[in-house]
C-alpha cells in the first residue's frame, strides 16, 4: 500500500493509471475508520481496478465552535486496516498543502445544502463541496463512493458533480450500523457507556417511524411526532432537528407524505451530535 502526502505526487500517480486504462475508484475519509468506511473501500476494490482512499480532517466544514482539534485521529490504525481490505494508495496530505496561504475558492452547492444539518451548519456543506472537488482534482476517479449516514452530504455531492459536469460516477452506500442498530461514526468514540445507550434513541426513534409508517401514517406532523417522543424519553438527548425531507433535493415537505420521504434527525447525546436517517418507503438496509 502506497501513502502518498503531494498533491503533484497524487496527480502524476492517478494520470499514470489512467494512461494504462485502470478504473480508479475513490474513498473520501476523515480518518478514525470503522466498518463504514470499510464497506465503501469494499465497494470500491469490487469496482475499481485501483482503490484509492483519503484521509485528511478538512477545516473548513468544522463551525469556529465544532469539534475539530479533537476530531479523533490514529492513523496508524487506519493504516492496518486499510491494508486488511487490500487499498492501494492512501492520500494523505497535511492541511497546508491543501489549503495553502492566500486559499479563496469554494464551492456552494446551493439549495440542497440549506435544510437539515444546514440550517445549524451554514458553511458545512461549502467546506464539504470543495474538499471534494479539490480531492476530485487530486485524485482523478472514476467513480467515488459515499456513505447514506450522510445522506445530505451525498445528495450535495451528487448536484456538484452534475452541475459543475464532473467525469465522476456517484455510488451512495447503505449505513453500517452497530449489533444494537446504533449507525456506526468516528464521533461514537466520545460517548461515555450512559451516553452510548442514550445514543440508541435515533436508531429507535427511525424504527418506530418506519413501523408508524408501513401501517399506512402518512401525515408529517404524526410521523415526526413520534420520533421526537422516542428521542424525548432519553435524558441525556436534545434534539437539533427531527424532520422529512424530499429524498433528491431535501426540501422541507408538509402535510403528508406522498411516496417517499427522507426522515432526517440530528440529536445531541451530551456534548456529542448524532446525525442519522432512513428513506420511508423504501426497503430497511440491513444493520
Ligand atoms: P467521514 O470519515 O465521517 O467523513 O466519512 C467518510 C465516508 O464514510 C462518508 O461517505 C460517510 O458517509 C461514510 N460513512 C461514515 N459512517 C458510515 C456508516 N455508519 N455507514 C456507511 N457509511 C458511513
Amino acid at each position: 500500500m502506497e501513502i502518498i502526502e503531494k498533491i503533484k505526487d497524487m496527480q502524476a500517480y492517478s494520470q499514470d493509471l489512467r494512461v494504462e486504462g485502470k478504473v480508479i475508484a475513490f474513498v473520501p475519509t476523515m480518518g478514525y475508520l470503522h466498518e463504514g468506511h470499510l464497506s465503501l473501500m469494499r465497494e470500491g476494490r469490487k469496482r475499481g481496478d485501483v482503490l484509492v482512499v483519503s484521509v485528511f480532517v478538512n477545516p473548513t466544514q468544522f463551525g469556529p465552535n465544532e469539534d475539530l482539534d479533537k476530531y479523533p485521529r490514529n492513523f496508524d490504525r487506519d493504516r492496518e486496516m486499510m491494508e486488511e481490505v487490500g487499498v492501494d494508495v492512501v492520500f494523505h496530505p497535511i492541511v497546508n498543502e491543501v489549503y495553502p496561504e492566500e486559499y479563496q475558492t469554494f464551492v456552494i452547492v446551493d439549495e440542497v445544502s440549506k435544510n437539515l444539518c444546514g440550517l445549524k451548519r451554514p458553511d458545512h456543506f461549502r467546506g464539504v463541496a470543495t474538499v471534494v472537488a479539490k480531492l476530485f482534482n487530486c485524485v482523478l476517479p472514476h467513480i467515488a463512493i459515499f456513505g447514506r449516514k450522510d445522506y445530505q452530504q451525498l445528495k450535495v455531492i451528487e448536484r456538484m458533480v452534475k452541475d459543475l459536469n464532473m467525469d465522476v460516477g456517484i455510488i451512495g452506500m447503505p449505513i453500517v450500523r452497530e449489533p444494537d442498530g446504533l449507525a456506526m461514526s468516528s464521533r461514537n468514540e466520545y460517548l461515555s457507556p450512559k451516553e452510548r445507550k442514550a445514543a440508541l434513541s435515533l436508531y429507535n426513534a427511525i424504527l418506530a417511524v418506519r413501523e408508524l409508517f408501513e401501517n399506512g401514517e402518512r401525515r408529517i406532523g404524526a410521523l415526526t411526532d413520534r420520533a421526537v417522543g422516542v428521542i424525548m424519553t432519553e435524558e441525556l438527548a436534545r434534539i437539533e432537528y427531527v424532520k422529512l425531507a424530499h429524498p433528491e433535493n431535501i426540501a422541507e415537505l408538509f402535510g403528508v407524505v406522498w411516496d417517499q420521504a427522507l426522515l432526517a434527525l440530528a440529536v445531541y447525546v451530551g456534548k456529542t451530535r448524532l446525525i442519522d436517517n432512513t428513506v420511508l418507503g423504501e426497503e430497511i438496509e440491513k444493520c
